[in-house]
């Protein structure tokens, strides 16, 4: 994560379809107007649409996909109702965080992180407590999920973070095999971000992505 952007200058976050304390929420964290990525995929994602999200690092990304997935979540379901790929644990842990402070401490919403280089035995103790949304690494998701530890029958959003990067890392066949636990694309939402769109991005977004609303800031790469 990069140093705050300079006073956003995009509308207000108070011209979206957000309830009155997620707005107070965002105003105590001095999140008062989006910055431009935001502004832009906002609205489709919180409208329930498929999106590809294209810019650069630092200009607010998380919380693009974050508001969305929190915004449909139902705490009294004590399911995994959103699922975030990332391609470090440095990000997954930056993301969580993020999901957590975007989130209202009464809303009682659990976000568990999964990554490589842990310990698997604490993460299976996590999970059997259960948590409604999953920040990981593609291969240690995938592991839970061959192990029968975590289920994503009651997914509904399913969030591709820095999908170049993940591309990069080797992570395709990974994330190949997690679509296969996920429910259908027309079952879920998916949300793709990244910081450039190379051809192999756009071939992922294709492959898992229905009807997508584009909104990329960036040249494309
Ligand atoms: P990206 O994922 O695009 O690299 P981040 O989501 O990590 O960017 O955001 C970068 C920084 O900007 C974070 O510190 C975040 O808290 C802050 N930030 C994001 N959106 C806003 C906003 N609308 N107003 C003020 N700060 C913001
Ligand atoms: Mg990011």
């Amino acid at each position: 994560m990069t140093a705050s952007p300079a006073a956003p200058a995009g509308p207000a976050f108070s011209t979206l379809p957000l309830a009155a304390p997620v707005l107070a929420n965002l105003q105590r964290l001095g999140y008062e107007h989006m910055t431009p990525i935001q502004a832009a995929a906002l609205p489709p994602a919180l409208a329930g649409r498929d999106l590809i999200a294209q810019a650069k690092t630092g200009s607010g990304k998380t919380a693009a996909f974050s508001l969305p997935l929190l915004a449909k979540l139902d705490a009294r379901n004590f399911a995994v109702q959103a699922l975030v790929l990332c391609p470090t644990r440095e990000l997954a842990e930056q993301v969580s965080q993020e999901i957590r402070r975007l989130a209202r401490a009464e809303d009682n919403v659990k976000v568990l992180t999964l990554c490589g280089g842990a310990a698997i035995r604490p993460q299976l103790a996590s999970l059997e407590h259960g948590a409604h949304v999953i920040v990981g690494t593609p291969g240690r998701v995938l592991d839970h999920l061959e192990r029968g530890s975590l289920a994503l029958a009651a997914l509904t959003t399913w969030v591709l973070d820095e999908a170049d990067r993940m591309l990069d890392m080797g992570f395709a066949e990974d994330i190949a095999a997690v679509a296969r636990h996920c429910p259908p694309p027309a079952k879920r939402q998916t949300l793709l971000f990244s910081a450039t769109y190379p051809d192999d991005v756009a071939k992922l977004a294709a492959r898992y992505l229905r009807e997508p609303q584009e909104v990329r800031l960036a040249e494309r790469h």
